[in-house]
């Protein structure tokens, strides 16, 4: 499913429409049924870089019961003073917990109405949403290797993903590569260093694409600091979420060089359909250093160039 289309459903459901062929006018003038039905309240707000990363924490106030598997979403619609009715989706950060209460990290945007409004509302104040919804992001018993791509607060769903894994003791291998433009931007340290410090299948590397001279750590955006430290690209699964440009070019990449999209889950918060132009895969092609794949049919290659690079001068790429 796109996320523009969760982004843009209509905002009343259909179902008072069901049986009633032509009765109804767009406007629904009775039976309003907003589809944002649940119900529930902030109970903290924390800013964790003054770059604009907010961390909320709800307890849902309905009834209904409320469970979710990491990697899906909420949807939450709110009156915002100044721009009207707004709806964004955003993916649970926190992992499953049973007790009604979920986090989500919020990258409050300059021009973006409904995070900003979020990250001033008070304690208690009560939200409209929808879900959870979304695909779950939990592997398959036969994966041996997880590898984790998010940039920004793309790290939500992959974060959720690993406590909710490593709390359940899971062994396989884990790492989680996170994309982050400066050194104010980190954040959550603590709660990665956690995760790593306590297991020996779990390790995260942050990549700056803007990093200081003193930085020691990964350099560039996840397209160029990635591709070197996989040695291999079998027996994987790969999450990519976050900025739609890093997840085309990171999925074209890998699919070029033979790994099966079945193998790649993606979740694009923004920037859904990018344009990708040969020079920059050119670039990002050869960083790779895993080979383990290279036996993979070339005609199926092509295709994947065909089918999201249109243009006759990228179509015969990468041969
Ligand atoms: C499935 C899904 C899950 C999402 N999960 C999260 C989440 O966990 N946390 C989160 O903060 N956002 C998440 N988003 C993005 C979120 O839904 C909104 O787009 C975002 O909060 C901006 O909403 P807005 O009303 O403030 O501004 P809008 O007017 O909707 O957006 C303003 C502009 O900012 C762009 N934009 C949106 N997000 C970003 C970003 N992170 N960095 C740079 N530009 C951006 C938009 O494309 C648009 O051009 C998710 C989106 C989808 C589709």
């Amino acid at each position: 499913m796109m996320a523009e289309e969760r982004e843009y459903e209509p905002k009343y459901s259909r179902f008072y429409l069901r049986g009633r062929p032509g009765e109804m006018d767009s406007e629904l003038t009775w039976g309003k049924v907003s589809r944002y039905d649940r119900r529930a309240d902030i109970l903290a707000t924390e800013w964790l870089t003054n770059t604009g990363t907010v961390r909320i924490t709800f307890r849902v106030a309905d009834e209904q019961p409320f469970e979710f598997s990491p990697g899906q979403w909420i949807g939450l619609e709110e009156e915002v003073p100044g721009a009207g009715l707004r709806r964004s989706s955003y993916c649970m950060f926190s992992p499953p917990r049973g007790d009604g209460t979920f986090e989500l990290l919020i990258r409050v945007l300059e021009n973006g109405p409904l995070s900003k409004h979020m990250a001033a509302l008070p304690p208690g104040y009560t939200m409209r949403f929808r879900g959870p919804r979304g695909k779950s992001m939990l592997p398959k018993p036969t994966d041996t290797e997880l590898i984790l791509m998010g940039t920004g607060v793309g790290v939500a769903p992959l974060y959720s993903l690993c406590r909710h894994l490593l709390s359940d003791g899971d062994q396989r291998r884990i790492r989680l590569y996170w994309g982050l433009r400066l050194t104010d931007d980190i954040c959550l340290l603590d709660e990665l260093n956690e995760l790593a410090d306590g297991l020996d299948n779990f390790s995260y590397q942050i990549s700056l694409s803007q990093a200081p001279p003193d930085w020691p750590h990964l350099r560039g955006r996840l397209t160029e600091s990635v591709p070197p430290l996989l040695e291999r690209l079998g027996g994987k699964r790969y999450y990519l979420s976050g900025n739609g440009a890093m997840i085309e070019e990171m999925e074209l990449a890998l699919c070029s060089l033979g790994v099966d999209r079945t193998f790649i889950f993606e979740e694009r918060f923004f920037n859904m359909k990018p344009r990708v132009d040969r020079a920059t895969m050119d670039a990002i092609m050869g960083r790779f250093v895993a080979d383990d794949l290279s036996k993979a049919d070339t005609r199926l290659r092509s295709q994947v160039w065909r089918f999201t690079a249109p243009e006759p001068e990228v179509a015969e790429y990468p041969e």
